[in-house]
């Protein structure tokens, strides 16, 4: 371990230009469950039924109930764990460019990283189905089921749902960054869902190396990746952050 610890922290002190990817992954130690994997929230729902756009507009009181207002409850009292904070050392450090992520936690920018590519939306903001005015979260009434505007339309999360395409702008970005960098981080991200997925490809392609954090193989490893640090995302993060300091500085 403490070999691939250090591996990683020499390609990240010879990087000059770093782009992270993350999943649901690294937000499990601030307390947010994946959807897939042990303990996801996948066990308790079918995706399908409650993350797909067709499934709340058939639906929305009971998408709602399901699924967001269980999520929401998790996503107030979560905090950055040392992987979201190590992420933010980095771009200190002046390694790290942008952070590409699939979570609709906000936990990046609380951490202080500041070009953050949300691919999924977040959570943190709400727009109404008929006038398409926004409200933040905090200050919509969750316990009338499903919330609504002002106007009486029902209000939706502005995140991204299966059946939905990623924003054309998110999308470009990524795709920019991820064709920019000279060494990509995965973290926590099973590389299943399309097409943040094929970011890591795209970096590859473009000349990068590709370093993957994660307890488990993915679809990338052995494949796109050239190591895999058999870790959680905060521990992981903590010792290699702690290493490229003492190789930069
Ligand atoms: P995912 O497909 O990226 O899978 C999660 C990955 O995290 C797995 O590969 C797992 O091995 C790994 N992992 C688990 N614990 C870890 C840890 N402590 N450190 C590092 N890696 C760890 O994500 P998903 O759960 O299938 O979710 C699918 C989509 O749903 C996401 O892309 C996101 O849009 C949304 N989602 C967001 C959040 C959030 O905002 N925090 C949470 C759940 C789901
Ligand atoms: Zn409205």
């Amino acid at each position: 371990m403490d070999d691939l610890i250090q591996k990683t922290a020499e390609h990240l002190a010879a990087a000059k230009h770093v782009v992270a990817l993350t999943g649901a992954g690294i937000s499990v130690e601030s307390g947010i469950p994946p959807f897939r994997g042990k303990g996801g929230l996948w066990e308790k729902f079918d995706p399908m039924e409650v993350g797909h756009i067709d499934a709340f507009m058939r639906d929305p009181e009971k998408v709602w109930r399901l699924l967001i207002s269980e999520m929401r409850g998790v996503l107030e009292k979560a905090r950055p764990n040392p992987g979201h904070l190590g992420l933010a050392r980095l771009e200190a450090l002046g390694k790290l460019k942008t952070v590409i992520t699939q979570n609709i936690d906000g936990l990046h920018q609380l951490a202080g990283n500041r070009d953050v590519v949300e691919f999924h939306g977040n959570f943190a903001w709400l727009r109404c189905l008929d006038c398409g005015s926004r409200e933040q979260t905090v200050a919509v009434d969750l316990s009338r089921m499903p919330p609504r505007c002002a106007c009486g339309g029902i209000y939706r999360p502005e995140c991204v749902f299966f059946g939905e395409g990623i924003p054309p702008m998110d999308l470009d970005r990524s795709q920019i960054a991820a064709s920019s960098c000279d060494l990509m981080l995965v973290v926590g991200c099973s590389a299943v869902v399309q097409p943040a997925a094929f970011m890591p490809v795209i970096a590859r392609q473009s000349g990068a190396t590709i370093i993957e954090i994660n307890p488990e193989p993915t679809l990338l490893t052995g494949t796109t990746s050239i190591l895999r640090v058999p870790e959680k995302a905060g521990k992981a993060m903590k010792a290699i952050v702690a290493a490229v300091e003492h190789l930069v500085l």
